[in-house]
């Protein structure tokens, strides 16, 4: 028999929604008539824009012909959808040549580990999104930091002050779980401790899409020194309703270099020489529904389904407001984050929901320590469902 990799016995057995899944699965045999509602993962709900299903359909067509037909796509993604992410979502700032077409955010936010040493510290706000650090465990990465995110600070965990060492920083704004979003002067405050450290910032932006206050950076490259010290990870999951359909991207910061023993790499060099091996591309097909997605049109369907989602969201902040709960989040991100009533466990607020509600929802201990006593609303729902849940939840009398 051969050797596990033992580091895979290191993380949960079950990914969080999987647990749910089984949860809610075991609560229907029981209750076979309950008109379960799910408010738990982010998954999209909505149709993807009918432009973007022709150009796919389209696509696929082509491959029936023999001007049409293509291979294996390019390991990095097609230069046309390349060049449309620098333009439509960076403005240019990042070169077509520094952006990596992928599967996903997921994919990514675990992959890009394949770039740094195993003794390389790692930084991850707490409450988080658990790809981050369960994937660094199966690496083998012992050094892994916790910064607290809690009511007092706003969930914007403080920038360590007594750290020296180069790390890898993971950050997600606007943020899973809690649906917060830093501005300006909070990234640039960890631009700068990256540069004073030689830290790398791992930049999850896969909801970049939900951001309408005015003033909140939507890229890490917005921020001044970004382009030195950041790596930035996007996806047409969220904005587009791709979750089923799976095209994301990575950016890298022009500058962002890593030390050898003799010198220093380009990370742009480095990881599209990773991805030459890890990888045969993103499907032709999906390629073009993408590339559509960032078309005028494409860009209207986004907006109309992000706008309804925001709108799910703001309901929800407003109803557990009126229940005299402190939910954070929901304006600018499709999630709202609250502290259960009467300190319940989130897990015992999940299955009292679930229970009481046939409502369901995901507990805060799904994302670490500091996510206990807590729980997260997804607005990735139907807004009649939604308002119906909400309905449920107020008859509930918390
Ligand atoms: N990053 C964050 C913070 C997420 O919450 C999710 C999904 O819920 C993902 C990435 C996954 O994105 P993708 O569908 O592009 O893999």
């Amino acid at each position: 028999m051969a050797n596990i990799n033992a580091n895979l016995l290191r993380v949960p057995k079950s990914y969080l929604f999987r647990d749910i899944g089984n949860r809610v699965s075991a609560f229907m045999e029981t209750h076979p008539d309950a008109d379960i509602i799910k408010l738990g993962i982010g998954d999209a709900v909505q149709p993807i824009g009918r432009c973007i299903a022709s150009a796919g359909a389209m696509r696929c067509a082509d491959m029936a012909s023999a001007e049409g037909f293509a291979g294996y796509p390019n390991e990095w993604g097609m230069m046309p959808l390349r060049e449309a992410i620098s333009r439509r979502v960076y403005g240019r700032a990042i070169p077509a040549d520094n952006i990596f077409v992928s599967t996903g955010a997921k994919e990514d936010s675990g992959g890009i580990q394949d770039l740094f040493s195993l003794d390389t510290k790692v930084l991850v706000p707490n409450p988080v999104y658990p790809v981050y650090v369960n994937t660094n465990l199966m690496y083998g990465r012992t050094d892994i930091g916790y910064l607290e995110g809690n009511a007092i600070n706003g969930f914007l965990p403080e920038i360590p002050t007594d750290i020296e060492d180069s790390c890898i920083i993971y950050l997600c704004f606007p943020n899973n779980p809690t649906g917060q979003v830093a501005d300006r002067g909070y990234l640039k405050a960890w631009v700068d401790f990256a540069d004073r450290t030689g830290s790398v910032i791992i930049f999850d932006a896969a909801y970049s899409a939900f951001i309408q206050s005015s003033g909140i950076p939507r890229s890490i490259f917005d921020v001044d020194g970004a382009q030195r010290v950041a790596i930035e990870i996007g996806s047409f999951s969220k904005s587009h309703s791709f979750t089923g359909i799976r095209v994301g991207w990575t950016a890298i910061g022009k500058e962002v270099e890593l030390s050898g023993l003799k010198h220093a790499y380009k990370v742009r060099d480095l990881w599209a020489n990773r991805q030459a091996y890890r990888t045969n591309g993103v499907s032709h097909i999906l390629q073009a529904m993408a590339l559509e997605a960032l078309s005028d049109e494409g860009m209207e369907a986004s907006r109309i389904q992000v706008a309804g989602t925001i709108h799910n969201a703001l309901l929800m902040g407003d109803t557990l407001r009126e229940l005299g709960l402190n939910p954070v989040g929901g304006i600018d991100a499709p999630y709202v984050w609250c502290p259960t009533p009467d300190g319940m466990s989130g897990w015992d607020f999940f299955d009292l929901l679930l229970s009481q509600c046939s409502v369901v929802c995901t507990p805060g201990e799904g994302f670490g320590t500091a996510g206990a006593n807590h729980f997260r609303l997804s607005a990735f729902a139907h807004t009649d469902k939604v308002a119906e849940a909400l309905e449920r939840i107020k008859r509930l009398r918390l």
